[in-house]
């Protein structure tokens, strides 16, 4: 608990993602570049377990492998949308 008395959520990088569901595929593609970010749900939906479970640079590797874009990169410092491109 920090001083403010705000939780902190434990980030380790600054990028932050989520999956379109209605653009997700199942290619699976996401949950293998970075599985400890994706997984599969029981409707075969890629989903975001952890935003801590990989690096940014596997969590925007694995939007990048996604064939749908149906993961979008936000930078949480800057606001920006890194990926897909804008
Ligand atoms: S790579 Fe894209 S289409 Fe494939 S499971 Fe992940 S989010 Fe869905």
């Amino acid at each position: 608990m920090a001083e403010d008395g705000a939780v902190k959520v434990k980030q380790i990088g600054k990028y932050k993602v989520e999956v379109i569901r209605s653009k997700c595929i199942s290619a699976g593609s996401c949950e293998a570049v970075a599985p400890g970010v994706f997984a599969l749900d029981e409707e075969g939906i890629a989903t975001v377990i952890s935003q801590d479970g990989n690096s940014d640079e596997d969590k925007l590797l694995a939007a990048q492998s996604c064939p749908t874009d149906a993961i979008v990169v936000t930078d949480t410092e800057t606001g920006e949308q890194v990926w897909p491109k804008v």
